[in-house]
């Protein structure tokens, strides 16, 4: 349920409905935005009259909110979420490009693409340390090494990283990077989803191959609901019965997940196409459509790449392609 007040609520009125609403067993969640404050109620609202908040002074209006994710729902928070990851910003308007190898294999690789993708215009550095592989003889990524190395790439760049989680037992290793990037594997590992909800850096979950909205934003929802607002979804392909592209990119994610949330929209078209070629193509949908950012994978020897080679734009691939979409999205933001 949520309850929209009037401007400027007198305090002691305020005051004294959330001690209310608190007696009665429901967590409040107040967003204050521009135009109007609005109270969010989590918890068995069934009980509470409607009508009876609607009369109050204070009140403008009262509505049950049916969808079963409250804190990721629009209409608990009508602003956009913006997180700050030291320098940069993701959402509220920006463009974040994330970019770097598939894997960690070894400093200097890391080091390089970090320096090579910053002076192309990423505003963060991903890598995986922890790699989730198919199959069990592929390369299972550096581990903890391979976020030492990650750090070395960010002091030497000033890039904050995004790295996968893989399992709750590895979280004590993630207390420094920046962002915490949930496979699509693990969309729906709930115990993973809290763990990262217990502990306040940004957690960016990407979407289960066949997961539907309302189940990623339920997954939104589980870290939401253990404390930490700080989440970024990734939309990063689906399975269909296509088999031409490793995933099929969908790219109505974005303005169906702008209404229905209030959480950074991220693209990953690497996963979501497995080719280089389609990189471009997809990221320039990607930003027309509206999306927060891009997540692309970078290798500066794409045919010899540990892990997603195919998938991997060389720097000076990605350098011009950074240059377009930026100016692309300065393009699309002017239209509205
Ligand atoms: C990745 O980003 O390295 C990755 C494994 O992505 P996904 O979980 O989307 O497959
Ligand atoms: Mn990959």
């Amino acid at each position: 349920m949520i309850v929209i007040l009037k401007q400027n609520p007198n305090r002691d009125q305020l005051e004294s409905l959330i001690a209310w609403l608190q007696e009665k067993g429901v967590t409040i969640h107040t967003s204050i935005g521009e135009a109007n404050t609005i109270l969010g109620l989590v918890g068995d609202t069934s009980k509470l009259d409607i009508d009876l908040i609607a009369a109050l002074d204070i009140v403008e209006d009262v509505k049950r909110v049916q969808e079963p994710y409250k804190n990721a729902n629009r209409k608990f928070h009508p602003e956009d979420t913006v997180i700050q990851v030291r320098d940069t910003r993701i959402g509220g308007g920006t463009l974040t490009l994330m970019a770097g190898p598939c894997s960690v294999e070894s400093e200097d690789q890391v080091v390089a693409i970090a320096k090579a993708v910053k002076a192309a215009g990423a505003t963060m550095l991903r890598g995986g340390a922890f790699k989730p592989r198919t199959s069990p003889y592929a390369f299972q990524g550096l581990g903890a090494t391979g976020l030492e190395y990650l750090k070395v790439a960010r002091q030497e760049t000033g890039l904050p990283i995004v790295t996968e989680l893989m399992d709750i037992t590895q979280l004590p290793l993630f207390k420094d990077v920046d962002v915490i990037q949930i496979g699509a594997r693990n969309m729906q590992n709930f115990d993973l989803l809290k763990a990262v909800g217990h502990q306040d850096k940004p957690v960016m979950i990407k979407r289960g191959m066949s997961a539907t909205y309302e189940e990623w934003l339920m997954s939104a929802e589980y870290v939401m609901a253990s404390g930490n607002e700080n989440v970024i979804l990734c939309e990063r392909g689906i399975r269909t019965f296509e088999s031409y592209t490793r995933n099929t990119l969908d790219i109505a994610a974005i303005p169906v997940l702008r209404t229905l949330t209030h959480l950074p929209i991220i693209i990953d078209p690497s996963h979501a196409t497995g080719k280089y070629w389609l990189v471009e193509p997809m990221s320039r949908a990607a930003v027309a459509a509206g999306a927060d950012g891009l997540q692309i994978e970078v290798h500066n020897d794409p045919a010899h790449a540990l892990c997603d080679g195919p998938q991997s734009l060389k720097p000076e691939i990605f350098a011009p392609l950074a240059q377009k979409l930026l100016k692309l999205h300065e393009a699309v933001r002017a239209l509205d």
